[in-house]
């Protein structure tokens, strides 16, 4: 045995050999600054993922809404080894095969004419893309984002980004030009009608900004936000608004991209065609894989306006042949019909938890990406962050991993679901009955002391 075999075998036998070791030793190693998390995972299969401790859980949240395809599904596993085994990297710059036919792809399956696609690594990256390209395109430096939206932690994407407290806790985050307009939040808007948030909107636009800005960003289901769909009247306003003050009308699709949402991009649901869409997460399956894309005429004029955009890993081979493997996947397994189908289940389900339960307050969502809101009480819908971190630790305790705590980001108060659209109805159905005990258990046990105002936004 040679001396450096010696020290690796005995620094292995010091490992840790359970969660609790595990954590020590990571809080000696890393800079905290995310959550704390009680899991510690090193394994997953299908909609399952393991614990250092042999724990199952069903992954309700597909890793970071990453693994459409379930984890490690056997043919995406093989195109990360065949493509190991071939190119993983080049210059940024040359052409590969790979990131073509990507490209290819995205242009056959996106809707309209988007055809043009720049590819990168985060969805945070994408959304600085987009927003440069719409600042160029439009000679105009002013953006539109909706207040809850999440569009990444860059420092544009950042200031696009309509959360507040530690989203913004460091000094400087926000760009000048940034314009918020509410979030089409019909549960929580007094005439139930989230057009007339939009009409409100407008407004905030047209007495604050020179009425004609080079974009709005936003999401068609605004998942960090707490799972909110806009009506088909409030995209197809943007889109119209969009038109008549040459605004761009970029739509990120991070979360609801690639099948999620029952059809390949959720701005289908709307019939709009956005100027750009950003993907990210469910493109790669895991893999850290982005994309810009746009239309010809964008693509065009950008580029002879000097359009220059460039990181390490833009053209990497690897990323994109696992990339376009990942959609073949989807594609030839059905996963957007079974999201459209199981998510419809799931949603009816769902629905009887509403009826049934008074914490319960709203459940809303597309496809396999559904929210529920819970609130103390039906009549008074006040957010209740207690009951909803009882479902969710409820659920991790039972097998059920939901999120590390109840998204709805502020008020931390909406469960969002978001399984693997390779979901069975036997995983439904298992994970229904641990999430309805949760909220059984919540309801009966959980004190609450009645928030007033907006005391609640913690
Ligand atoms: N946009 C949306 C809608 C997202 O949900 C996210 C990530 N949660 C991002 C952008 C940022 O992506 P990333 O974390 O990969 O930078």
């Amino acid at each position: 045995m040679t001396t450096i075999e010696a020290t690796a075998t005995e620094t292995r036998s010091e490992l840790p050999t359970d969660v609790a070791g595990w954590l020590e030793l990571d809080r000696q190693y890393r800079i905290p600054g995310r959550y704390a998390i009680s899991q510690v995972l090193h394994r997953g299969s299908g909609v399952r993922v393991w614990d250092v401790d042999g724990k199952e859980y069903l992954d309700f949240e597909s890793g970071q809404v990453c693994t459409s395809t379930g984890h490690c599904h056997p043919a995406y596993t093989q195109a990360i080894i065949d493509q190991a085994r071939t190119l993983v990297q080049t210059g940024s710059g040359y052409t590969s095969p790979a990131r073509v036919l990507l490209a290819k792809k995205l242009a056959e399956i996106m809707p309209g004419n988007l055809t043009r696609s720049y590819f990168a690594c985060t969805g945070s990256e994408a959304s600085e893309v987009a927003l440069r390209l719409a600042k160029l395109y439009t000679g105009r430096s002013e953006i539109v984002s909706l207040v809850r939206g999440y569009h990444g932690m860059t420092h544009a994407s950042l200031s696009a980004t309509g959360l507040g407290g530690k989203f913004k806790a460091i000094p400087g985050t926000g760009l000048p030009g940034n314009i918020f307009i509410p979030a089409p939040y019909a549960y929580r808007s007094p005439s139930g009608d989230d057009l007339d948030l939009f009409r409100q909107g407008l407004e905030i636009i047209n007495w604050t900004s020179t009425g004609a800005p080079a974009a709005i960003i936003l999401e068609v289901v605004m998942s960090v936000g707490g799972m909110i769909v806009p009506s088909k009247a409030y995209v197809q306003a943007v889109r119209k608004w969009c038109d008549e003050t040459g605004a761009l009308m970029i739509i990120d699709e991070a979360q609801t991209g690639v099948g999620r949402t029952g059809k390949w991009f959720a701005i289908e649901h709307f019939d709009v065609v956005p100027d750009i869409i950003t993907t990210s997460k469910s493109l790669g399956g895991g893999i850290p894989l982005s994309g810009v894309t746009t239309t010809p005429e964008i693509a065009e004029r950008v580029a002879h306006l000097g359009f220059h955009q460039s990181s390490s890993h833009t053209d990497d081979p690897f990323l994109a042949a696992v990339g376009l493997a990942h959609i073949e996947i989807i594609e030839g397994d059905g996963l957007v019909q079974n999201a459209a189908e199981e998510g419809a289940y799931l949603m009816r389900r769902l629905k009887q938890f509403n009826d049934r339960y008074e914490i319960v307050g709203d459940v809303r969502g597309i496809g396999m990406m559904l929210g529920v809101e819970i609130v103390t009480d039906k009549a008074s819908k006040t957010p209740s962050a207690l009951h909803a971190t009882a479902v969710s630790q409820y659920c991790r305790d039972h097998g059920m991993l939901l999120g590390h705590r109840p998204t709805g980001a502020v008020s931390g108060n909406v469960l969002r679901i978001l399984p693997p659209l390779t979901l069975q109805r036997a995983e439904s159905d298992e994970a229904l009955a641990i999430l309805e005990a949760a909220i059984v258990h919540a309801q009966d046990s959980v004190i609450h002391a009645q928030a007033h105002g907006t005391g609640w936004m913690k």
